[in-house]
């Protein structure tokens, strides 16, 4: 049976690919406030601006292709039963052939209702018009998990820590939760690593701390984990 390589990714492994990360940007979000953008208050202050923010990105993402280490991640597939956490709302994963990925903080090419999330819409990359609605008759927004709201994958996730051999974390500051706490779940054996050019909040149990970017970092992992097969 393969080893389980869960990983949780954050904002940085897309950075090489022309996608911007919080912290990179003082807390701001492609120029706007991240608690403008960010939080189902600012929904519910100016949904019409939150459209057209996530029209933006999701038009930028059309033009970002995934990078080395998204395509590492997809090709240790061979060696590990690979389950990424993301907090990312990019599809650039996926784009890079993962198969099992769940993300935390939702996705940029879904709307849902206004009024819950279950009904999930995929709308890819085209815009969303302000005032769309869905078959409940409330407003489409963007199937994005915000500030004060529920992370419905969270229970999931944490049944995936559970049972990881090696735990992965890579481009993330470690400041949002719940998922900055997800990698206590991991079980004492498995192996804790950290791919991240910069200091993040601090982990509190041992882990490797691979400081360098994304793509060179998944070529150092690579090689430390499995030396035989590159
Ligand atoms: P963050 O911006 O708080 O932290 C980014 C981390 O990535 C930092 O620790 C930084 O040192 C590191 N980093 C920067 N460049 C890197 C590189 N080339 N390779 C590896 N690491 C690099 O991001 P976060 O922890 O993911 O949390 C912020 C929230 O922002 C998330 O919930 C996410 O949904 C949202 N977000 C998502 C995207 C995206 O989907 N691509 C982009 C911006 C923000």
């Amino acid at each position: 049976m393969k080893a389980k390589l869960v990983v949780l990714s954050g904002a940085g492994i897309s950075a090489e690919s022309g996608i911007r990360t919080f912290r990179d940007s003082d807390g701001l979000w492609e120029n706007y406030r991240v608690e403008d953008v960010a939080s189902i208050d600012g929904w519910y202050r100016d949904p019409e601006m939150m459209t057209r923010f996530y029209n933006e990105r999701r038009a930028q993402l059309e033009h970002c292709q995934p990078n080395a280490a998204h395509v590492i991640l997809a090709d240790l597939e061979v060696f590990f039963n690979v389950v990424i956490i993301t907090q990312n709302v990019d599809n650039l994963h996926e784009r890079a052939g993962s198969k099992q990925v769940i993300h935390l903080h939702g996705e940029l090419t879904k709307a849902c209702s206004e009024h819950g999330k279950k009904q999930v819409h995929d709308i890819g990359y085209r815009a969303m018009k302000y005032g769309e609605r869905g078959a409940d008759g409330a407003l489409l927004r963007p199937f994005i998990v915000w500030f004060g709201e529920d992370v419905p994958m969270l229970a999931v996730a944490i049944e995936e820590m559970q049972t990881a051999d090696h735990v992965l974390i890579i481009g993330t500051s470690l400041n949002v939760y719940p998922a900055a706490s997800l990698y206590h779940y991991a079980p004492k054996h498995a192996q804790l690593w950290m791919i991240d050019p910069n200091d993040t909040q601090p982990v509190q149990r041992p882990i490797t701390h691979i400081r360098a970017k994304a793509t060179e970092g998944m070529k150092q992992w690579k090689n430390l984990v499995l030396p035989d097969n590159l």
